[in-house]
Parts: structure tokens; sequence; C-alpha cells
């Protein structure tokens, strides 16, 4: 990067931090001819719009936050890596697709139960019946660990009683 000062090619980073929540890397340079020092912004150019929070409050799209959420709801089932990154490319798009600075919580929510919902129906429930009233991500666990106790369909039920039922024969 060019010297703002005497045009110099050669400036080195000195200090290097996130900046505006996390959207930009904010770096303080110096210029190793003339020792003047300046600071230079960088920005991703496809910018994700930040999440407006049910209570209102404002966050930068988390895309770990969110694989995990989809992990979770998806745990013990058969649904491959490559599907779920799969879902979480469309997501981002949808997410980015918006044109929006912000879009709100319940909306990547839904985008979210879109694509579980094609995934694996289970993960679909579990994710819906938590995702509008549980923000905190232990709570969330939580109760996916509480649906997961529960049994959740009469196959299992039967599988359960046959091995049952040989534990009984002598
Ligand atoms: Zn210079």
């Amino acid at each position: 990067m060019h010297c703002p000062f005497c045009d110099a090619e050669d400036t080195k980073v000195i200090d290097s931090r996130l900046a505006n929540q996390g959207f930009e890397v904010r770096r303080r340079r110096e210029c190793l001819t003339c020792k003047e020092r300046f600071t230079t912004f960088e920005s991703a150019e496809l910018v994700m719009p930040k999440l407006i929070k049910n209570d209102g409050r404002r966050e930068p799209f988390n895309e770990d936050k969110l694989r995990a959420g989809i992990i979770r709801a998806l745990e013990k089932r058969p649904v491959s890596s490559d599907d779920i990154e799969s879902a979480m490319g469309r997501i981002k798009k949808c997410l980015r697709g918006t044109g929006d600075r912000e879009v709100t919580a319940e909306n990547l929510g839904q985008w979210v139960m879109d694509e579980l919902r094609d995934l694996d129906h289970v993960a679909y429930v579990r994710f819906a019946s938590v995702y509008r009233s549980f923000e905190d991500m232990n709570a969330f666990r939580e109760e996916i660990e509480r649906l997961e106790q529960a049994p959740t369909s009469e196959q299992h039920r039967s599988q359960m009683n046959l091995i049952d039922d040989d534990d009984r024969k002598p």
C-alpha cells in the first residue's frame, strides 16, 4: 500500500484490530521511507446484514453460531456435513439477497426452518419448537436434550420393547 504522505510503496502494519463490530479490520501502518503513520480500514465486499434481535438489540451475523445451532438441531440425525454446508450457503445467500443492512432474527429463523424442513423433519421440529423462545444457547441445548430423551416415534418405542423382551428371555 502506497504511503499517503510520500507515496513510497513499502509500509508495514504495526497494529491490526477488528472495528465496526467485527465488520472491518483497522490497520495502523508505518511508512518505511518517511516513518509517517496512517490508518486503513478493510471490509469484506459482501457485508452480511446485522441481526435485529427480538428485544430490538442489533448484533453482527455470526456464521459459527448459526452453524452450531443447525448442527445441534441435526444431532444424531442422518444428514451429511456437505448437506449442512449447502444449507448454510443458501441461508447466507438469502441474508445477502435482502440488500438490507439489517434483518430480523425472526426472518433468519424462518430461512433456517425452511432448510431444516427439507433436510430432516426431526431437526425441523426441534428447531421450530425452540427458536422463537430461546435467545440463550444453553437454554436451546437443554430443550434439545429434553426432546432427545423423549420417545420420538412408534418405531423407536417398539425397538425398545423388543430389547426389553430379549432381556427377559432366559
Ligand atoms: Zn511515507
